[in-house]
Order: structure tokens, then C-alpha cells, then sequence
């Protein structure tokens, strides 16, 4: 590649700005402490994962075998088998909570969707795209979606086909609408189990929940139809992106013929990113669930550090249950630039991802937040030491 020495600069300094930024975020879900080296050298590959990765592809350069592997581990990992499943390496949350969301539409194509007022943001654009009718429920104060009202609304429209979009881990509460009470609500409301979808928007908490003591409900052995987790998250890796797992008779509904790579696709892209696909592989395949367990335990820990910090200072800081995103009290605007935080109704957080190995950057974010919110600073000496 031929740049000139101008633009060789501007390469290098943007070098030098991602090395002092890669580790900023504590207020974004996205880890920082992956390793993807062994890869590297494939980037001088054009690997396009074009259609199913279980049908034999024109395209030789795939990697087909690796997305097979990886979908094989998130079936096993959220209770279903896996020629009962079908799913795939998508571009990130968004793409696999549309995807299950299309599927649901497929299959009750005049119902409506509900989802609670903490829900992603990606809802509303997929409900515009995919044109399907919706309501917006009340969430609790926990961030969980309000279960009465959720009943009320689908009895108001007489609803017979109620798709749910329930959050496992919302996005600015971490919190995780209880699949189990939703179902016993519906039996309730006389709405048999095949006339209603449940589609799991687990972004972060996917590669939480499987991994704590005492789970809230988040897998298909627990009643869910689809389920879709971002990659760059709990994960981490240099590009976006994330899995999504259906149940493969409703995946069948739209699948579509193509002669020209003579393959089916089901999946929403054409040309799908064929490098994501090894990097989950490797992300996998380098940790026994044994260490998985360990990192969430970590992450977990940390942010029980971060509240007990800002309780002992006086400070109203929470967080639900098996969640790593703490909410405290928004501090003032000029804190929240500083350290990038995301505010939502008068209530910021932040998120202890796994490459926070020790107390250090949370100790500087909270001294300015305490600082900031005018109590009472906790006394020196109260950090914690790596795990
Ligand atoms: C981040 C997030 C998404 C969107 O995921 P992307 O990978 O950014 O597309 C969806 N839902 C929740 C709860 C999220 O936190």
C-alpha cells in the first residue's frame, strides 16, 4: 500500500490516540481485553460468510466451519440442541434482535410487539423496518418491564399473537425482565404458549446470566423463542458483532433459494463479515467456562466495589441483580464529558467490563463523582487490589 508520508502520519497518530483511548470506557459495555493476534494475518483474506454456514457455498473463502462451532457452543450455552436451533454470526445486537423480531413477525404477521420503556433503542428502528405493530409498556423502577401492564395492554388490544421483546439486561439498568412471570402471566390471561414469541434482547447479560450462581430465567429451557447477544461486549472484539439462536422451525419460514452461490440464506445481510465468525471461535475456544465464570465473578466484584464506594460517601448508587452496570445519581455535565458517561433521567451508570483488572480508573471516575455530587469522600486507602 502506497500513502503518503502525510497520510502515514495521520495512520500514526491515530495509532497513538486508540492506545491512549482503549482502555476509556467505563460508562459502554464494550471489553477491552481480548487478543485476537493469531488472526491478524487473516485480514489479508476477502472471507465472506455469504448465506447459511450449513449449506456448502460457491464462495470457497469462508469460514463456515468456525460459525458452525460458535453457534454450537451459544445452543449448548442457552439450553437448546442444537439440530433444534438454528442461528448466526450477525453484525451485532441490533441485526439478531431484528432478526428474531422478523421471525416472530413471520409467524403471527398481524401482531404486536411489546417491548417496556427500557428497552434498546434498536426497537424502534425495527419496528419501522419490519412495519409491525407495537406498544410500549411501563417499566418498573428496577428498569424491569412493568408485568400488569404488560398484561393490561395486550388484554386492551385483545391481542391473540403477542410478541414480547424482554430485555435480559437493559441497556442503561442492566435490568432483566423475569421470563418466568411474563409466562405465568399470559397462562393467566388464557394466551396458550404457541400463540404468543418471546424474543430475548441479551446484549450484555448473554455472557453473564450463564455464568453466575443463581441466574434470573434467560435460555429456551426457560421459554424463550430467540436470542440474540452482542460479540463486542461481554466478549470483546476489534469489530462489531454478535450471535443470534432461533429455533430452527421458524428459521425454515424464511428461507429463500439462491442459484447465484448456489445456497439458501436466511440470515438479513448478503455478504456477511467472515473474520467475526474466528474471533468468537478464538474467544471460545481460549477460555474454559471455568474462566468465563471467573472473569463474570470479577466483573460482578467490581461493581459491588463501585456501590459500597459511593454508599459509604453517602451516595444512592445500585445496581440489579447479577448485573455489572452500577446507576448512581447523574453528576454534573462537565464529570459526565469527562469521563464519557451516558445520562438517562437524571440517572447515570457505569459498566465494570473485565479488562477493569483492578480498582485503578473506577477509583479516579468515583473520587470525581463523590467529589462532584458534594459528599463526603471515602476514606484513602479503601481500594481494591486486583483479583
Ligand atoms: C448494546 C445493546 C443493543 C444493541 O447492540 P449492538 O451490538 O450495539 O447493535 C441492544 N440491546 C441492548 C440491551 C444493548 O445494551
Amino acid at each position: 500500500m502506497s500513502l503518503s508520508s502525510l497520510d502515514q502520519n495521520r495512520i500514526e497518530s491515530f495509532w497513538q490516540y486508540c492506545l491512549q483511548h482503549q482502555y476509556f470506557n467505563l460508562a459502554y459495555p464494550e471489553s477491552a481485553d481480548f487478543d485476537y493476534t493469531p488472526l491478524h494475518r487473516f485480514l489479508r483474506f476477502s472471507i465472506n460468510n455469504c448465506g447459511d454456514w450449513n449449506e456448502s457455498s460457491n464462495y470457497l473463502l469462508n469460514s463456515f466451519d468456525f460459525e458452525r462451532e460458535v453457534m454450537h457452543f451459544f445452543a449448548e450455552l442457552f439450553h437448546i440442541p442444537f439440530d433444534e436451533s438454528w442461528g448466526y454470526v450477525t453484525n451485532g445486537g441490533t441485526e439478531g434482535n431484528m432478526f428474531g423480531c422478523y421471525l416472530a413477525r413471520e409467524l403471527f404477521p398481524d401482531a404486536t410487539l411489546y417491548y417496556s420503556k427500557d428497552s434498546h433503542y434498536s426497537v424502534a428502528k425495527i419496528i419501522k423496518l419490519l412495519r409491525i405493530k407495537s406498544r410500549a409498556v411501563d417499566s418498573l423502577p428496577s428498569g424491569e418491564i412493568d408485568y400488569d401492564d404488560l398484561v393490561a395492554k395486550i388484554q386492551q388490544d385483545q391481542e391473540r399473537h403477542p410478541i414480547v421483546f424482554v430485555n435480559v439486561g437493559t441497556t442503561m439498568k442492566g435490568a432483566v425482565d423475569d421470563i418466568g412471570i411474563i409466562q405465568d402471566k399470559l397462562a393467566k390471561a388464557r394466551i396458550p404458549r404457541r400463540d404468543y414469541y418471546l424474543h430475548a434482547d441479551a446484549a450484555l447479560s448473554g455472557m453473564i446470566l450463564p455464568f453466575v450462581d443463581a441466574p434470573q430465567p434467560y435460555s429456551f429451557a426457560d421459554g424463550i423463542d430467540s436470542i440474540s447477544v452482542s460479540g463486542h461486549k461481554m466478549i470483546g472484539s476489534p469489530m462489531p458483532c454478535g450471535i443470534v439462536l432461533a429455533k430452527r422451525s421458524n428459521v425454515s419460514r424464511i428461507s429463500v433459494e439462491i442459484d447465484y452461490i448456489s445456497a439458501k440464506d436466511q440470515t438479513i445481510s448478503g455478504s456477511r463479515n467472515g473474520h467475526t465468525p474466528m474471533m468468537l471461535w478464538a474467544a471460545i475456544k481460549s477460555r474454559p467456562l471455568a474462566e468465563w465464570r471467573r472473569k463474570v465473578r470479577h466483573c460482578l466484584d467490581m461493581a459491588q466495589y463501585a456501590i459500597d464506594r459511593f454508599q459509604a460517601a453517602g451516595i444512592q448508587a445500585w445496581r440489579c441483580q447479577n448485573s455489572i452496570t452500577v446507576v448512581f445519581p447523574s453528576p454534573s455535565e462537565p464529570v459526565c464529558n469527562k469521563h464519557g458517561l451516558a445520562r438517562s433521567g437524571g440517572a447515570a451508570h457505569l459498566i465494570t467490563t473485565p479488562h477493569h483488572h483492578d480498582s485503578q480508573r473506577l477509583d479516579r471516575l468515583i473520587d470525581d463523582i463523590i467529589q462532584d455530587l458534594g459528599t463526603v469522600t471515602a476514606p484513602a486507602g479503601a481500594a481494591m487490589s486486583a483479583a
